[in-house]
């Protein structure tokens, strides 16, 4: 699964080190294994035959956050994530998946029977928990901070075809797990605003999980029936854009599925067709004059850049923007406001301590901003930063989120 390309392109790392010191893993380790420099040379060595593929060198390979910030600095143009991404495809051929991996994996996938898992899931979280003085922790996340399950998922509680009279627009919109499962308020806020902004909006009711967290883990067979699947079920010639709320599954549509499918040996016209009308919610929302509309919210936000969202697709100004159009919403730019949050999909159970370093400074970051919303448009950094804040009376919040309660006054 490594292409000629980056094989070839793995001679191109000058050993420089310009992109260790901005590694958040590398910042916490002072190892060089722990940077990126060093995880590129150990694959270049095992590439070249000098080294065994080792169960210690699994472990490295893991240690990192997949944050791309590496693959930005790199003045020889490295693709350092693609690289370990292709990487860990090889190890987990080897050595197989972890068990608790695994079983996520197998419930989004539907080898599993979701419903089952999700009416306990439920039972336990939104009922018996509450009852409990419980003190444990998943990785770095209290169990009491964990969010609270959907009664229903959010796309059996809404109509496949959401029509508005004289549409001036018509959506595909992609919800991903955690609107589906966790969070169908942000999904309610995103439809409810695209049908005020005079938007049609289509659901796909088949949508299934992007894929990417089980791709990112180096189980690409695993992933590839959902994506060709969604790839099917989303490039549609009949409306303008397919928006999407959750900065991981856009890198997925738009960016990744295209050269997964390659390395697969797949088709890849289709999944490249769909990638050019994939846009994140804060851009397509920025084509629309929403100022006008907004009602005043008092407080203060700041904002959180998920990996996701900033590296893998290239948003930036967009949600800054449109949180800058709240009346009367003071918005506040924390430092190192695009340093990873420290979450990383399942990195913050598999190496809690390195990550809960991480956090902290990105708590610390916000607490100086004294901000009473923090916004971010991935729910992984959102778990991440909710769990780890210790003052109460932040709210963590999706874009969206705001700008609906801005609309509704
Ligand atoms: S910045 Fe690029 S060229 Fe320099 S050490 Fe890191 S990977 Fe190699
Ligand atoms: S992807 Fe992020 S965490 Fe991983 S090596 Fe690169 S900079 Fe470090």
């Amino acid at each position: 699964m490594i292409s000629k390309n980056l094989r070839e392109e793995v001679h191109n790392c000058i050993k420089c080190g310009i992109c260790l010191t901005p590694c958040p893993v590398y910042k916490q380790r002072l190892v060089e294994v722990a940077s990126p420099r060093g995880k590129v040379q150990l694959i270049r060595n095992i590439m070249e035959g000098n080294l065994e593929l080792s169960e210690n060198f699994v472990r490295i390979l893991f240690t990192c956050l997949l944050c791309e910030t590496c693959t930005v600095n790199c003045p020889s143009g490295l693709k350092v994530d693609q690289l370990m991404k292709a990487m860990r495809v090889k190890v987990i051929e080897k050595f197989g998946l972890p068990g608790k991996k695994k079983f996520l994996f197998e419930l989004l996938t539907g080898k599993r029977l979701l419903p089952f898992y999700l009416f306990w899931g439920r039972v336990l979280r939104n009922n018996l928990l509450p009852l409990f003085p419980v003190k444990g922790k998943v990785g770095t996340i209290p169990l009491k901070k964990f969010p609270r399950l959907n009664r229903q998922p959010f796309l059996k509680k809404i109509p496949e075809v959401i029509s508005v009279p004289e549409p001036k627009g018509r959506v595909l919109y992609f919800t991903g797990c955690a609107t589906n499962y966790l969070d169908g308020e942000i999904g309610r806020a995103t439809i409810e605003i695209l049908v005020r902004l005079g938007v049609e909006v289509i659901v796909p009711k088949d949508q299934m999980c992007c894929g990417l967290p089980i791709f990112l883990a180096g189980a690409p067979k695993m992933a590839l029936p959902n994506i060709l699947k969604n790839v099917a079920l989303f490039n549609r010639w009949d409306v303008d854009v397919v928006v999407v709320e959750c900065a991981t599954c856009g890198a997925a549509l738009k960016k990744e599925y295209p050269h997964f499918l390659k390395e697969m040996g797949e088709k890849t016209e289709e999944a490249m067709a769909l990638s050019q009308k994939v846009l994140d919610i804060s851009q397509y929302l920025m084509k629309f004059d929403l100022g006008k509309m907004l009602k005043p919210i008092k407080g203060k936000v700041t904002y959180h850049d998920p990996c996701h969202l900033l590296r893998s697709q290239g948003v930036k100004d967009e949600p800054r923007a449109l949180l800058r159009q709240i009346p009367e919403l003071d918005f506040v730019e924390m430092a190192e406001a695009d340093v990873c949050c420290g979450g990383g999909g399942t990195f913050q159970w598999e190496h809690p301590r390195i990550s809960e370093n991480i956090t902290a400074q990105k708590i610390e970051s916000i607490e100086k901003t004294k901000a009473n919303f923090v916004a971010t448009g991935c729910p992984g950094c959102r778990l991440q930063i909710f769990g780890n804040l210790k003052k109460d009376g932040v709210e963590v919040i999706h874009p969206v989120q705001l700008i609906f309660r801005s609309l509704s006054g």
